[in-house]
């Protein structure tokens, strides 16, 4: 099976190649050409198996030109500790009889991004080997908190490889600076940007494409390449996870193998539902997706009407990781719901890079409204939502799947489908003092780490460990530079 362009469906290459390139020269993403089979024997057999034998047996589906044993080694890596510290790296919490929260945060940087950066990269080192590439992988990322972290700790150490973390100055919460700044490893760099996110964003497309620096990196054995999840590499180790959870629901006998289920995701870029619907498509038996979004609600508008605009207003929420205006994912399910037609959705692409938005016709609208509900969750909704979910549940959950919790709330409430639901949960709480605290009623003076022990004192729940390990650490980056700046950080990287 080889990988496509959702912009051009004439090319035609192999997994290794689409996740060493990330992007398709004509602006496309990567997805395959055909789908992959997952049977109800499949499903069976990986009831018994743990999350890494899961995990290899689902990869090997996608990327064929990997070996399984490479496989098994990577996801053993990968999801073993000590990244991983409980013995599941995706566990299931059970809420009631028919509530679940799969619990994706137990990884390094507390954050679900790490169940992708974690593998991803033992997959774009040997993307590179596979392809012949020789040249030194440099990886810019731009972050407004959660991804930045978790690539560095993927790629930390990593030989092929360099990774350069642009933040904004003021725009990540204490935390996230603080678990950036102190990060180890001997091929990393993390640099303040003196703006704001879409700034840091801009420069790194900027260094994109500078075709100058490009070739003077190129001259010094360097490569530029993304670690975001417009990256195929980052989105198939989703797809386990709502395998693996549904498995775990048939070994806890809380459902039958064929039984249907939903899936409640937070949404920001659309990647992970996106993995969601892809094992959907496999064989996996889902009956809805619910597309959960704070008040940037622009896509719970593109799922009700089937039109989608990003001339809106732009609010700071907070659950920052979906703040997002441009979920750069959707293009993909636009390409697979116009039945895979690449001028349809490059048209699409157009017309929103020129006009701001686009409008799908009532049969793509139709397709997409058949898997997906669109809802979403105001600031006052999703506290409410922290402080229900603690009080009735003794249960702690962060700011962005209390979004999606309220959002399967009302999707139950209106619809009276009581079919097994599993909230995806993206953050550990404690990402989140200030605003789970708030959400409870609690006072607090202080900021950041000083607030995570009142945050366990009050609630009981144990502060994950690596986020207690920040007590008391120094900072070791502490260089910040003005947005015309960056690429030039990036040469004194390069040559460091
Ligand atoms: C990135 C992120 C999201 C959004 O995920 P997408 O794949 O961008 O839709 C939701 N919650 C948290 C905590 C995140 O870090």
């Amino acid at each position: 099976m080889n990988y496509q362009s959702t912009r051009d469906s004439k090319i035609s290459i192999t997994a290794a190649r689409a996740i060493a390139q990330g992007l398709s020269a004509d602006g496309g993403l990567f997805l395959p050409e055909t789908l992959p089979r997952l049977t109800p024997e499949m499903i069976s057999k990986m009831t018994r198996m743990g999350y890494s034998e899961r995990a290899s047996l689902v990869l090997s589906m996608f990327l064929e030109d990997f070996g399984a044993e490479e496989l098994s080694t990577y996801t053993g890596k990968a999801y073993g500790s000590p990244g991983f510290s409980s013995s599941s790296a995706a566990p299931l919490h059970k809420l009631d009889s028919n509530t679940h929260f799969l619990e994706l945060w137990h990884g390094p940087t507390s954050a679900f991004k790490d169940i992708a950066l974690q593998i991803l990269p033992y997959l774009l080192s040997a993307s590179l080997k596979k392809t012949n590439d020789k040249r030194e992988a440099c990886i810019l990322v731009a972050t407004s908190g959660d991804t930045g972290k978790a690539a560095l700790e993927g790629f930390r150490d990593v030989a092929g490889t360099r990774i350069m973390v642009f933040y904004p100055l003021r725009g990540v919460s204490e935390i996230q600076r603080l678990q950036m700044a102190t990060q180890s490893g001997a091929n990393v760099n993390v640099v303040a940007v003196e703006s704001n996110f879409d700034d840091a964003q801009k420069g790194v497309k900027e260094i994109f494409s500078d075709e100058t620096l490009r070739e003077e990196l190129n001259g010094k054995g360097f490569f530029l390449s993304s670690a975001n999840s417009i990256n195929w590499g980052r989105l198939v180790p989703q797809i386990v996870y709502y395998v693996s959870s549904y498995c775990d629901l048939i070994a806890s006998g809380e459902i039958s193998t064929g039984d249907r289920v939903n899936y409640c995701v937070p949404t920001g870029n659309f990647g992970n539902i996106l993995a969601a619907w892809y094992a959907k498509e496999i064989g996996l038996p889902v009956s809805k997706l619910i597309c959960a979004s704070n008040i940037n609600n622009v896509l719970t508008q593109f799922i009700n009407t089937g039109a989608y605009s990003r001339e809106r207003p732009f609010y700071t929420t907070m659950s920052p990781s979906m703040d997002i205006l441009v979920s750069s994912n959707l293009e993909r399910l636009l390409f697979e719901a116009s039945g895979k037609d690449s001028a349809v959705t490059a048209g699409y692409m157009s017309a929103l890079s020129n006009t701001g938005r686009y409008e799908v016709t009532g049969k793509m609208r139709d397709v997409i409204g058949e898997t997906f509900t669109g809802l979403y969750a105001s600031e006052d909704d999703t506290k409410k939502a922290i402080a229900e979910v603690f009080n009735r549940y003794s249960y702690l959950v962060d700011t962005h799947t209390a979004v999606a919790y309220k959002a399967l709330r009302d999707y139950r409430e209106t619809t009276l489908d009581d079919t097994p639901s599993i909230v995806v949960s993206t953050a550990s709480p404690f990402k989140f003092c200030e605003s789970v605290l708030d959400a409870l009623g609690i006072g607090y003076s202080g900021s950041g780490v000083d607030l995570i022990d009142r945050l366990s004192e009050e609630t009981g729940c144990p502060v994950p460990e690596p986020l207690a390990a920040l007590r008391g650490m120094e900072p070791r980056f502490k260089e910040a530079v003005r947005v015309n700046g960056m690429n030039d950080a990036v040469r004194r990287f390069v040559e460091s």
